[in-house]
């Protein structure tokens, strides 16, 4: 393996330090100096005179949990200079086995024939295949849920809970950082807090995370699961907090960390971080990631099925093909549109502003549910029904790339927040399962960078925050530093040329102003060209946290 001297880098360690000046040498996988280093003609020299080096940034919420299996590009993550991603968050993961989310649906060719038993036989098979980056899992209450009850809106029997924490417990002990749950996706939604508690308990004896999508995170959602009432926007927010509130409280009764998923979704959140600082004055450790290009993809099946369920009791423990098939029955998607409920989460000023993507009809992709409704003379609630039960291509939304909302000052600043993409990641090249919201995986970590700068925040701070500050909080503590010992994910890259190109409309445009990125030692962009190198490891916890 070639070894590697950089010199003349200005290098932001990533604890927070100012800027030095200096050299750093690779030998093999670690950094093996940092400082002034003579000359060594076995290794390989790289001049970085004008050029910062920092440790490989960290994406910790993303959905690549099958994608590192299926994509050795990830060239829009590669393009921003990260080198790790968290994966299995919003309660689904590829423990106890694999399971596809429902936004995934087209994943499912792809993962033919690639099985495994396990984590530790999953970062085998990740690792026998190649990928860029690092990764590393959580497990999701939803898959525990799924693996054990299925999707049956139900408290667990305690035969069922203990089943559902050995489970996790043989998880834990292979190498996840922690749990995640989805409280707006079935069937993690059906975990009530006594339950979560349960699972946090033992989270708290390994020193693992638990990683909340909290309930009612967004209005869409809030605007089904409660469908027996009509929200005023007042009482979407108090939902939203409510949510936050379930995670503090989880996280006193176990005495777990805690960590509030994609905070920010809903764009209002100064009462949320209230009540999280507040929570850290009493002592609770609780953390928040955030989505710096937050285009979100909103319309899914669990909200449909929701609404079905919510209306015919006896679907509430079908299987989602039968409720489906009862979708297709006309005089039931009329008697099911004419909810109040149903009519105001897709309401006509609503749906004016929801623009599709992966439709499979390039006529339709960048228009609005309400235009094309009007254009085929249906209201926009049948155009919506034929959508989600089109299973080629069942429907993206995203906002206009003008509404996407810069993540608030508040957010920045505060101590605990890792910035992330919170995305699936996607192969532009073959587009099977591909969609507008993919541009976060394109320009999410870039975004934040140039944001953090606006307000101000150093570039120090900023990354500490995308480095060792996710890395540690997570329990991974061999990277994130520039420090001899560590490994080497190492980034260099050019500041004030560091900007992000891609958004809604042109997706898959790579960030600019990254000229080196190491994984493990091991350069995959090399001079800003790719090297078609795969060092990428899936990473797995010691359970004791400390390693
Ligand atoms: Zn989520
Ligand atoms: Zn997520």
């Amino acid at each position: 393996m070639m070894d590697y001297i950089i010199r003349n880098a200005r290098i932001i360690d990533g604890t927070g330090a100012p800027a030095t000046y200096g050299d750093v040498e690779i030998s093999g996988s670690k950094i093996a100096a940092v400082g002034k280093i003579g000359k060594d003609n076995a290794s390989h020299e790289i001049d970085a005179t004008g050029l910062t080096l920092a440790p490989g940034f960290w994406d910790p919420h993303t959905h690549l949990e099958y994608t590192v299996l299926l994509d050795q590009d990830l060239n829009g993550f590669v393009a921003q200079g990260v080198t790790t991603v968290i994966t299995g968050h919003c309660g689904s993961s590829v423990f106890p086995k694999k399971r596809l989310r429902s936004s995934m649906p087209t994943l499912g060719k792809h993962l033919e024939g690639l099985d495994w038993q396990g984590l530790r036989q999953y970062a085998d098979l990740v690792h026998s295949r190649g990928t860029p980056l690092n990764s590393s899992p959580l497990i999701g209450n939803g898959s525990l849920r799924s693996e054990v009850i299925g999707n049956q809106d139900r408290r667990a029997t305690p035969e069922e809970m203990q089943h559902m924490l050995g489970l996790l417990e043989q998880g834990l002990r292979e190498g996840a950082l922690g749990m995640s749950s989805g409280l707006d996706y079935i069937p993690s939604l059906y975990s009530d807090t006594d339950e979560l508690v349960e699972f946090a308990k033992l989270l708290a004896k390994y020193g693992a995370v638990y990683a909340s999508h909290t309930r009612d995170c967004s209005p869409i959602y809030a605007y089904s699961y409660h469908a027996e009432e009509v929200l005023a926007p007042a009482d979407e927010r108090g939902l939203h907090l409510k949510g936050v509130l379930e995670v503090i409280d989880i996280g006193k009764r176990s005495g777990a960390r805690v960590h509030v998923a994609h905070l920010h979704t809903s764009g209002i959140i100064g009462t949320e971080m209230a009540a999280i600082r507040q929570a850290r004055r009493q002592g609770l450790d609780i953390s928040v990631d955030s989505i710096a290009y937050n285009v979100s993809y909103s319309i899914r099946s669990d909200t449909l099925v929701r609404h079905i369920r919510e209306h015919s009791a006896d679907l509430i423990d079908r299987p989602l093909d039968e409720m489906k098939k009862r979708m297709r029955h006309p005089e039931f998607r009329d008697e099911l549109s004419r909810r109040p409920q149903l009519r105001r989460f897709i309401s006509p000023e609503r749906a004016g502003t929801w623009e599709l993507s992966r439709t499979g009809n390039p006529d339709w992709d960048g228009r609005t549910v309400g235009e094309i409704a009007a254009d085929l003379g249906k209201t926009p609630v049948e155009f919506m029904f034929e959508r989600l039960l089109d299973e080629e291509h069942p429907v993206g939304i995203v906002p206009p790339a003008s509404k996407v909302k810069p993540v608030p000052v508040e957010l920045i600043d505060d101590p605990l927040i890792f910035p992330c993409s919170d995305t699936l990641g996607t192969d532009p090249e073959e587009d099977p399962y591909c969609n507008r919201y993919s541009a976060r995986g394109f320009v999410a970590t870039v975004r934040y960078w140039e944001m953090a700068r606006d307000y101000g925040v150093s570039e120090e701070e900023i990354v500490r925050h995308m480095t060792s500050l996710p890395a540690r909080r997570f329990g991974i503590w061999d990277r994130g530093v520039i420090a001899v010992g560590q490994k080497a994910d190492i980034i260099l890259f050019s500041p004030d040329d560091y900007r992000g190109i891609a958004d809604t409309h042109h997706p898959f445009e790579p960030a600019q102003g990254m000229h080196w990125v190491f994984v493990n030692g091991q350069p995959i962009l090399e001079e800003s060209g790719r090297t078609g190198r795969l060092p990428g490891e899936v990473l797995l916890k010691k359970p004791d946290g400390g390693g």
